[in-house]
């Protein structure tokens, strides 16, 4: 590909690499290293070597390596089995919940904007299964057949903003299609009353979610409505304006422009 910057180095002979006076092998090291390459040695008492057939020099044009993809599936399920990724949902919650005790008494029709999915709802376990790529039919099944547990700190945040008197809308990037099988899911995930549920229309076809997700803002606002936090796990389910505070939570799974 064009934009990737492949960097290939021949393999040193080991012999060559013994016969080397010790600056310049550290030398060497030290530019192989630079382009990404490491040592063959993998622990104390391990043969030296330049470089080993590993190739890892798969570069961005910024100069950073490309991550290995099933090592950073492992590093995911590692953040959701030790529970690291749901205490930083709940830190960001927290950091919301603050935003609507500060915005909402001054507000006129104070409203909340969540998205649903890997805000108010995880769907890790369906992505899990699917490797963390996407898979319609099995997505879609997941939907209309499971549940999906709510983030607590996120819930959290949606139950202290309608003790508040903050009028709540969901604005999904689900289709439309899957309105009565997300309905069911937010209310078994604890999310039992809502002002507005906005999904994006079957034949949506822009290569971004930012249109439609801040068009959906803009018409809570026109209904005379103050959106005082807008909260989502994609900067698409933040950007494009009608929010006084907005917070991203973390999500390492996929990327929705
Ligand atoms: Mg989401």
């Amino acid at each position: 590909m064009a934009e990737l910057m492949i960097t290939t180095l021949s393999r040193a002979r080991s012999g060559a690499a013994r016969r080397l006076p010790a600056v310049a092998l550290s030398v060497a090291l030290a530019a192989l290293s630079a382009y990404g390459w490491q040592s063959g040695g993998r622990g104390p008492g391990a043969a030296p070597a330049v470089a080993t057939e590993r190739f890892s020099g798969l570069l961005l044009p910024s100069g950073e390596a490309i991550p290995n993809l099933s090592l950073v599936q492992q590093q995911i399920q590692a953040a959701y089995r030790s529970g690291q990724w749901s205490r930083a949902i709940t830190y960001v919650s927290q950091e919301a919940i603050r935003a609507v005790d500060e915005r909402a008494p001054g507000a006129t029709k104070p409203a909340i904007v969540f998205d649903i999915d890997d805000t108010a709802l995880s769907s890790y376990q369906v992505e899990s299964r699917m490797n963390f790529g996407f898979v319609e039919a099995v997505w879609d099944k997941w939907a209309e057949s499971e549940a999906a547990p709510a983030n607590d700190g996120v819930l959290q945040l949606y139950r202290h903003a309608l003790e508040r008197g903050v009028a709540v809308f969901f604005v999904t990037g689900r289709h439309e299609r899957l309105r009565a099988a997300t309905e069911a899911q937010l209310r078994k995930g604890g999310y039992e009353r809502w002002t507005g549920l906005q999904f994006k229309p079957d034949n949506y076809q822009e290569p971004s979610v930012v249109p439609y997700k801040s068009g959906a803002r803009r018409r809570i606002t026109e209904q005379g409505h103050r959106i005082i936090v807008n909260i989502g796990d994609q900067w698409s389910d933040l950007d494009g304006g009608y929010a006084d505070a907005t917070f991203k939570l973390p999500n390492p799974m996929y990327y929705i422009p």
